[in-house]
């Protein structure tokens, strides 16, 4: 079995973000069971601040392509930058964070450089010279074990939250360009400009009860069984990303790992599943309630107090009981 493990990071305007950090680890960790040493490769324009920080781990080499075409994320010159170095140097595998950003590109780079694609991995063991990968399938009820046949590169995305951030092992690595004609290079798309989510933010980090909805909920004009429970407990209310991505919150409600990460003492979750992006940001609630349709559900993993059945019918019932022991 080859032994060459890259890690490609994200970052934004140079600032790596935190499942970048959480995929430099899970690399170290890969190649280490592999017994070589990791590789980081970094793509962007005036990078080198975030390529110094890099290098102050555990890794073979930092491998930057610094370039105006790289300035701005675009599946086009990504693909570019990364397909003729991966097809050369033949890594055996390369380690991606699974973000928006990487689910636009992996999938077209994997068949550029006719790679093996495994997406959103958890875990991996190695077996007898093999590597068995966990991924979750079915919005997370099953974990899968996966082998992988053939020969050849295989692309790896990291699910956030599986590796801890701070798993990543210090050291020393020298920072090198990356061996690619920058010069074709092109980005085939233009960014207009980004958009920062602001204004009066809600900061559920301080609530010390929160009622989260995900989209069991069934719709915005269905929120006020859970308005109701909020105002009766004095919580403040959180969701699940469809319920923001559906626009039936803002995004500051949003709980989980691309939202808030909370940890209050009370924490009631109805019609929300449990994938792992929402547990990494509310699984360190002192006391979880679950309400779900599905007794199957992953929530009901974490929970203290799990309750099957129609959150319509439930949270009303809660809400009088409630209101009833405060008098
Ligand atoms: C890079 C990335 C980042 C992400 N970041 C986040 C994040 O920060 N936060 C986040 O939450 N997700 C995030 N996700 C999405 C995540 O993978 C899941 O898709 C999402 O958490 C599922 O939300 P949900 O549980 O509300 O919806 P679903 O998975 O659709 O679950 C709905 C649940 O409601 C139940 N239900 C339906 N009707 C009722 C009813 N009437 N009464 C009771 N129960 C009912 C169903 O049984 C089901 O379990 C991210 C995904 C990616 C790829």
């Amino acid at each position: 079995m080859a032994n060459e493990v890259w890690v490609v990071l994200q970052h934004r305007e140079g600032q790596i973000s935190r499942i970048s950090w959480e995929t430099v680890g899970a690399a170290q960790k890969l190649a280490a069971t592999l017994g070589s040493k990791a590789e980081a490769v970094l793509l962007g324009s005036g990078v080198g601040l975030a390529a110094a920080e890099v290098a102050k781990s555990d890794l073979a080499a930092v491998h930057v392509a610094d370039h105006d075409a790289l300035r701005a994320y675009t599946p086009g010159a990504y693909i570019g930058a990364l397909a003729s170095t991966i097809q050369s140097a033949a890594p055996a595998f390369v380690v991606f964070p699974h973000t928006y950003q990487t689910v636009d590109y992996m999938a077209r780079l994997a068949q550029a450089v006719g790679a093996g694609l495994l997406p959103q991995v958890t875990a991996f063991q190695g077996e007898g010279g093999d590597l068995l990968w966990t991924r979750p399938v079915m919005s997370g009820k099953l974990q899968a074990k996966v082998r992988v046949k053939g020969e050849g590169t295989v692309l790896v995305s990291v699910q956030s939250g599986a590796f801890p951030a701070d798993g990543v092992v210090r050291g020393e690595a020298p920072v090198k360009p990356l061996e690619v004609d920058l010069a074709a290079v092109k980005p085939d798309r233009e960014i207009l400009g980004y958009e920062e989510v602001g204004g009066d933010t809600v900061d559920l980090t301080k609530a010390e009860i929160i009622v989260a909805v995900g989209r069991g909920v069934g719709g915005a004009d269905k929120m006020a069984p859970v308005e109701a429970l909020a105002k009766a407990l004095g919580a403040e209310i959180g969701a699940s990303r469809p319920v923001i991505d559906n626009g039936w919150l803002p995004r500051d409600r949003q709980i989980g790992s691309s939202g808030q990460t909370v940890a209050p003492k009370l924490y009631v979750a109805a019609g929300i599943s449990g994938a792992i992006q929402h547990l990494v940001g509310m699984k360190g609630s002192s006391v979880i309630v679950a309400i779900n349709k599905d007794p199957g559900a992953p929530i009901f993993t974490v929970a203290d107090y799990g309750i099957v059945g129609d959150l319509h019918e439930v949270l009303p019932a809660l809400t009088e009981a409630v209101r009833a022991a405060k008098g």
